[in-house]
């Protein structure tokens, strides 16, 4: 059975759907959880409650577990940090969960709407990531996971708010997979689907029962524990199925001819290549598309 016995967990957004049960998951394999939770709507609008942090840390407690509640919002990622090393005295895990929507089509999408949604999803990911990536950094381990979205992967109407914030965190979970990889710091994003009060009016009639947050949560637990090395990994998880996702190039054309001036009948000449995904490509770093790129260059330089 993997355990996380000595280890400490944050995770944002712990008060309700996918955070709750990622916070009883890692509390049920021996760890001590930060359950945060500011508490609030689903659109961000209203009031706060300390009330669902406090019932998901009951909950943990009354079964053995080790827990303590933070009303903060992930905006204060600090402070949230700074609870996990009040109370247990480091932090090995963080799982940015925290979110909410404000879903409208593009034309009628305030500055509002737009701006609350970045904060709260990219920007707060990036305080709070960046708040625990010193105490990562100097202890030599960390495990950290950003919540991404297949309305980001793949587009979603009425969502262009939080898919851009979405595929925000695919980025940035991209690079600190390359700058935490020699301090033993391990970065994933996943996309999941899960039946929650964010979901729930959007999913269908037999949701509820095939796409529980329960089966999300055991990848997340995989993820975060020290046995699983890899990093810089996207994957999407709904229903029980895990899969892969990775970024698909089509082997394109080199449309410029040596020592003539490139232009826009090029570019039609040779369209079908261009978007042509019949043997495609799949860089997995900076350097492998560089050198490919490099390559088409020299290729068609000494053609001339
Ligand atoms: P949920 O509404 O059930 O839970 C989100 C929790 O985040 C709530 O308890 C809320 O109070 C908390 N929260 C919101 N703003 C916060 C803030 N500023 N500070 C601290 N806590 C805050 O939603 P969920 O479906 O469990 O979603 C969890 C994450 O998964 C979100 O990032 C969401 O975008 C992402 N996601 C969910 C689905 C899905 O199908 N449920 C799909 C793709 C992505």
């Amino acid at each position: 059975m993997l355990r996380f016995s000595a280890r400490v967990v944050v995770v944002t957004g712990a008060g309700n759907g996918l955070g709750k049960e990622y916070a009883l998951g890692f509390a049920e394999r021996g760890a001590s959880v930060v359950v945060n939770d500011l508490g609030g709507s689903a659109s961000g609008d209203g009031n706060h409650s300390s009330r669902p942090a406090d019932e998901v840390v009951k909950l943990i407690q009354s079964r053995g577990g080790k827990a303590v509640a933070d009303y903060h919002s992930v905006e204060d990622g600090k402070a949230i940090i700074e609870t996990a090393i009040k109370n247990f005295g480091r932090l090995d895990i963080l799982v940015n969960n925290a979110g909410i929507l404000r879903d409208k089509s593009f034309m009628n999408m305030t500055e509002q709407d737009w701006d609350l949604v970045q904060r709260i999803h990219l920007r707060a990911a990036y305080l709070i990531t960046h708040a625990a990536w010193s105490y990562m950094r100097q202890q030599k381990y960390g495990r950290i996971i950003f919540t991404t979205s297949t309305s980001g992967l793949y587009g979603n109407f009425g969502q262009a708010n939080y898919s851009a914030a979405k595929m925000g965190l695919v980025g940035l979970s991209n690079t600190l997979a390359l700058e935490g990889a020699k301090y033993n710091i391990t970065c994933h994003a996943i996309a999941p689907t899960a039946y929650s009060r964010l979901t729930q009016d959007l999913l269908p009639p037999d949701a509820e029962e095939n796409l529980k947050p329960a089966f999300v949560m055991p990848l997340v637990l995989y993820l975060c524990h020290e046995s699983c090395t890899d990093t810089g990994s996207l994957f999407q998880v709904a229903g029980g199925w895990i899969g892969k996702v990775r970024l698909e190039k089509s082997s394109g054309a080199m449309v410029r001819r040596p020592n003539k001036p490139m232009t826009v009948e090029d570019v039609r000449d040779n369209w079908k290549d261009i978007i042509s995904f019949a043997t495609p490509l799949h860089h997995s770093t900076q350097a492998e598309q560089v050198t490919h790129l490099w390559d088409a260059i020299r290729k068609m330089n000494n053609n001339n």
